[in-house]
């Protein structure tokens, strides 16, 4: 039974905590006091190949309906999502435990890839190509690929799957989604709503939920009805996704963990710096993706930019996420508590100054005091080598910019990365190809809330893969080059004489 809190939620939705399959229990345990708040059950693999099959044979007819007519069916989900933010925002916020704006914020993201997805409906496009032999067309179309199956993780519980979805669909695609299992009602959710947008246009079998853990992710990876997985995830999870798809062909688009670093330079704009690296450090209890992780602040203003930014962490209240004025929820799991309070251990140990927060409140649920650690030099520092996913954030002082960017860009992950200064040659340096190694690189705004419009992902072990805006549709279509020869000769490329009378 869910609690009544979640139960009053899913009425204003309009769906049932569904029992959804027929396998183990996932619970959605609330981060704010450890209690057990509704579940679902996983399916089991019959379900599993039942599943993928019923979405296979919707797929051959979806691939063949015109694709502004597959955006329709987004643009009804995106008109759902709309009258829909506020209570699947608070649902996303009571599992997750992050504060309300942002559970809001995260619906919005999935009403603004709707939108995107929609106008995209009718812009997929191919190109003329000149062809060197005459009377004929050289051209390139996109291909719907089949099922795309979607692995998401906790803390992006229903935008990831969004920015997937919403794509794969007018792309001809049919979506399978493998949800976290720390966030099960979420995903139901939402896959009510594509359940009653799907009935009303006869698209049963485009959005599927397959609820489990990482052994139905594994069934994902190995299945070669699924020519592409988009996995959202850890390095550590997302090695071994890369490595089963690989092993039958398949495609991946990687969405792995980043370690993203701040640059502040003497020149900078100290009051939007310390507002962005807090919101970059602090938001989501340090559990974006794309959350500030290290900062680099030029000798000058390193004294005044630290004190700054202590003054702010002390201003940030940490509580239940859906009451006002709070700024901070909880961890996820009693275990991410752990990683965080070992990660302060090794950074003391390693010759980091703990200046600010680094406790973990006694209360129920999962809550912990931002921290801010003085770093030694970034190359005696390894724990800040790797990613912490808490809202612990490294300060290390540099000598200028070109020891700012080597520090920066010495760690496996290349996910999101920002500079604060008012010198243009500065801003381009971070921009040019010595300067940040990064998917996404920002000019005087934070590492974190990147848009929709551009394409979302990241270099190294954040695994290449772009997401979201751009052209990252045509990671979910096939390209298939043609060409057509509208003459009465039969001219070889490469100007070849083949077989008697051959005139090249
Ligand atoms: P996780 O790796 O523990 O789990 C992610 C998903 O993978 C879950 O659905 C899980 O069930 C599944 N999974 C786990 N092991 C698997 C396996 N061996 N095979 C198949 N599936 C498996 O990650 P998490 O704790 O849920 O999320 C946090 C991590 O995700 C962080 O590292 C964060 O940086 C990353 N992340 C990256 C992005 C991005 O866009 N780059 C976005 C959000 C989160």
């Amino acid at each position: 039974m869910p609690s009544e809190r979640v139960k009053a939620v899913l009425d204003r939705l309009g769906v049932a905590a569904a029992d959804e399959g027929g396998g183990e229990p996932l619970e959605s345990v609330d981060p704010s006091t450890g209690r057990i708040q509704g579940r679902i059950h996983a399916v089991t693999r019959v379900q599993y190949d039942a599943r993928v099959a019923a979405a296979l044979r919707r797929f051959e007819e979806w691939r063949m309906r015109p694709a502004p007519k597959r955006g329709e069916v987004i643009r009804r989900l995106g008109e759902l999502l709309r009258a829909h933010k506020e209570p699947l925002g608070e649902l996303v916020s009571l599992e997750t435990g992050k504060i309300r704006a942002e559970g809001a914020g995260e619906v919005q993201e999935m009403i603004d890839i709707c939108d995107f997805a929609v106008g995209l409906s009718r812009q997929l496009h191919g190109l003329t190509i000149a062809s060197e032999r005459p009377r004929h067309r050289l051209t390139e179309q996109w291909h719907p690929l089949g099922a795309v199956g979607i692995v998401t993780a906790f803390n992006f519980p229903v935008a990831v799957w969004a920015w997937n979805a919403a794509l794969g669909a007018v792309c001809g695609d049919v979506c399978l989604w493998k949800p976290s299992p720390l966030t099960p009602l979420s995903s139901a959710a939402v896959q009510g709503l594509c359940e009653t947008v799907a009935a009303e246009h006869g698209a049963e079998g485009v959005f599927t939920l397959l609820p489990g853990g990482s052994e139905a992710g594994g069934w994902l990876s190995d299945d070669p009805r699924l020519p592409l997985v988009s996995f959202t995830g850890s390095i550590a999870a997302g090695r071994t996704v890369a490595a089963r798809v690989a092993a039958r062909l398949g495609r991946t688009i990687l969405e792995l963990g980043g370690n993203n670093g701040v640059i502040v330079l003497d020149d900078a704009d100290l009051d939007l710096a310390v507002r962005a690296i807090t919101f970059g450090a602090v938001g989501t209890a340090g559990q974006r993706c794309t959350s500030t992780r290290r900062l680099f602040v030029q000798r000058g203003v390193a004294r005044s930019a630290i004190d700054r930014l202590v003054s702010a962490y002390r201003t940030v209240r940490i509580g239940d996420p859906l009451e006002d004025g709070v700024l901070m929820g909880p961890l996820i799991t009693r275990a991410a508590v752990d990683r965080y309070r070992a990660a302060l251990a090794a950074a003391r140990e390693q010759g980091g100054k703990v200046v600010c927060g680094g406790r973990v409140l006694e209360r129920p649920g999962n809550f912990v005091e931002p921290a801010v650690v003085l770093a030694p030099r970034h190359d005696a520092f390894p724990i800040a080598w790797e990613e912490t996913f808490a809202p612990i954030l490294y300060v290390f002082e540099v000598a200028d910019l070109d020891e700012a960017l080597r520090a920066h860009n010495a760690v496996p992950q290349g996910l999101s990365s920002a500079i604060f200064t008012d010198s243009i040659r500065s801003a381009e340096l971070f921009l040019s190809p010595a300067g940040s190694d990064c998917g996404i690189a920002n000019v005087n705004a934070g590492t974190s809330g990147a848009e929709i419009g551009g394409a979302f992902g990241g270099e190294k072990e954040t695994g290449g893969g772009r997401e979201s805006g751009s052209d990252a549709w045509k990671g979910y279509m096939r390209r298939q080059t043609s060409t057509l020869n509208w003459g009465r000769d039969l001219p070889l490329a490469q100007g070849i004489a083949f077989g008697p009378g051959g005139r090249g």
